[in-house]
């Protein structure tokens, strides 16, 4: 999955950033309000982190913005304005949920994957086709009744993004988009590698390969 952060404290945005990275996500990360405005214009992302006090527009009228560009992308709020005033803003202005600052990283994660499972319409923390299931919070997938296999960052990531519809097909594009942030160099067959790899441990027929278009996991029963 990618995420967009928005922060403009280098500090805050660098362990923020570490700290997804760590967790599997796709990063890029922006220092003010109108390279936010113009990235999520350009580049679709599965979740928003954004800070409210920032250079160049407020996070509030970026929040504004992209809401009236009809974007749904799912966004948490991450800020030290704690008034109740601002909470309530900032909800109503179409924040998805609210994250003070200071927080503890593990909340966070928690919270990103509870915004991201109530917009996913599933309300489960797990995502699976019936067939094969995997665990946002500890990384394991499962087929069947098979054990438990523990996945790497980028095996989990491509295999999220495929799980995320069953049934849809995603290019080789599409997949580097959700597993590489602006910051990182794609090797070369790196998804080749990694579906491999997911075939290797989980089954050849986990994962199906659709000539010219892509790979996708078949839809659920
Ligand atoms: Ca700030």
């Amino acid at each position: 999955m990618r995420v967009l952060l928005v922060e403009d404290d280098a500090m805050i945005g660098k362990a923020i950033q570490e700290a997804l990275q760590d967790a599997s996500y796709a990063v890029d990360w922006v220092p003010d309000g109108r390279a936010a405005v113009l990235t999520l214009t350009h580049q679709h992302y599965d979740l928003v982190l954004l800070d409210l006090g920032l250079p160049g527009r407020d996070g509030l009228e970026v929040l504004a913005d992209v809401r009236n560009q009809h974007n749904p992308v799912p966004l948490l709020v991450i800020t030290a304005r704690d008034s109740v005033e601002d909470r309530v803003r900032g909800l109503d202005t179409g924040a998805d949920d609210y994250v003070l600052k200071p927080f503890e990283m593990r909340e966070l994660l928690a919270r990103m994957r509870a915004v991201i499972r109530r917009k996913g319409g599933t309300g489960r923390p797990e995502l699976s086709n019936g067939q094969l299931r995997l665990d946002p919070v500890t990384h394991e997938a499962v087929v069947g009744d098979a054990a438990p296999v523990l996945l790497t960052h980028r095996e989990f990531a491509l295999l999220q993004a495929l799980l995320v519809r069953p049934g849809a097909i995603l290019s080789r594009g599409e997949l580097e988009e959700r597993i590489y942030g602006w910051d990182q160099e794609i090797e070369s067959n790196a998804v080749e590698f990694l579906i491999h790899v997911l075939r290797r441990k989980l089954g050849s027929d986990v994962i199906r390969n659709v000539r010219g278009a892509g790979w996708m996991v078949a839809r659920g029963q």
